[in-house]
């Protein structure tokens, strides 16, 4: 897939600016805080309808301004597509594709695919399990748009169970509520198992193409391995099966659910274990090592949406290049290549490579304007 244009019009600190895309990659030059991360960020949102810098509309929407609009053409194997995402000020999002009103999030997701990679990754590797946890879900609702419904049907059950939980916290006794908790408990198993499942499967998918890359980068002197560590563990991907475990575990934390006021037992509490060599790279990984491991996952990702998808994601590299020893970034270039379309922020040139140089659209970015570069 090709994105052809992008025109945004009051987002973030751009007032209104069209940018064409003239070749496989694209550079966008700047100095610090004039735009460039704000540009992928566009394209995160056409991609996934979420930012992973921010979590309201409100801060997205040029200030003083009540409205903005990101408008894209993306080319697609056997089809073209309009889309546009209308943020507005305290009220719904309106999104088209092609002028139709898209009223479901997962008839958008899907549209664009990308792969987003910014030097916050490391956090995958460090951070809490949240950013694992996010990191997944965000390349599930790229393959299998229904997967956002899942989550959402799940984070909804997960809210209303914890407020009678919390509203029980008082109570001296469950014996009264037996029955109203247990519609939750199977509500939760239910959802949870969803969840479970397809998290369990994509990265059954995912890790040998990790351990593939991160062989390739570091040489093969080093062991990775990336396990699925669910919240409940899963006998085998049967529903029926996984279900069964959740309510199991859950009747097992039953008093200290209580105690606590809280769900303790659920997909929200899932993570994903890094390993190199045996010990877990969050706490005995070398910076090098740490790099090498989030260069490889996000390699992975951009092979699996592929492989899924059938058509090449985009690419978006946000200030990551220059941080890369010149080893990974040859690798990373390399796998590259002019297979997927890149967009590339960076405050200066001087980390890459000549002839990428040449076969590279540069553009500037000035104070919220978009200015072919010479
Ligand atoms: P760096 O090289 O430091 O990463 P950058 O070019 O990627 O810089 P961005 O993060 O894209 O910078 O842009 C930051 C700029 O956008 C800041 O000046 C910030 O004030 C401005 N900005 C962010 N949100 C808004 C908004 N809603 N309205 C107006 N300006 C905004
Ligand atoms: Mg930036």
């Amino acid at each position: 897939m090709y994105l052809r244009t992008l025109h945004l019009q009051q987002f973030r600190n751009y007032r209104d600016q069209t940018v064409e895309f003239t070749a496989p990659k694209t550079i966008l030059l700047g100095d610090n805080a004039q735009g460039k991360s704000n540009l992928l960020e566009a394209v995160e949102l056409l991609a996934t309808l979420k930012s992973h810098r921010s979590t309201s509309d409100r801060e997205l929407i040029l200030e003083g301004t009540k409205e903005s609009r990101i408008t894209a053409f993306l080319e697609r194997e056997h089809s073209n597509l309009d889309l546009v995402i209308n943020l507005r000020f305290g009220a719904r999002r309106g999104i088209t594709i092609n002028q139709q009103p898209i009223k479901r999030h997962m008839d958008f997701l899907g549209s664009l695919n990308a792969v987003q990679f910014s030097s916050l990754d490391l956090e995958l590797v460090r951070g809490a399990p949240e950013k694992r946890r996010s990191w997944l879900d965000t390349i599930l609702m790229q393959i299998e748009p229904i997967y956002a419904h899942i989550l959402q049907q799940y984070n909804q059950v997960l809210r209303q169970r914890n407020a009678l939980l919390k509203r029980l916290q008082h109570e001296a006794s469950l014996d009264n509520f037996y029955e109203e908790l247990a519609l939750w408990d199977v509500q939760l198993a239910t959802t949870g198992s969803r969840v479970t499942r397809r998290r369990a499967r994509v990265l059954e998918r995912l890790a040998p193409l990790a351990q593939d890359w991160h062989t390739k980068i570091s040489g093969k002197t080093e062991i990775f391995t990336l396990n699925y560590a669910p919240n409940v563990p899963i006998p085998e991907n049967n529903p029926e099966k996984v279900q069964e475990a959740f309510l199991e575990k859950i009747q097992l934390r039953r008093i200290p659910e209580h105690r606590q006021g809280t769900s303790l037992v659920g997909s929200h509490r899932d993570d994903i274990e890094f390993l190199i060599n045996e010990t877990a790279a969050k706490l005995y990984g070398s910076q090098g090592q740490q790099r090498t491991l989030v260069l490889a996952l996000k390699l992975a990702e951009l092979k699996l949406i592929e492989e899924v998808v059938g058509e090449a994601p985009l690419l978006l590299l946000d200030d990551v290049l220059a941080e890369l020893d010149l080893h990974r970034q040859n690798q990373l270039l390399e796998a590259i290549q002019d297979r997927f379309q890149t967009l590339i922020t960076t405050t200066h040139l001087g980390s890459f490579d000549a002839d990428w140089l040449h076969n590279s659209q540069i553009l500037s970015v000035e104070a919220g304007m978009v200015l072919d570069s010479i």
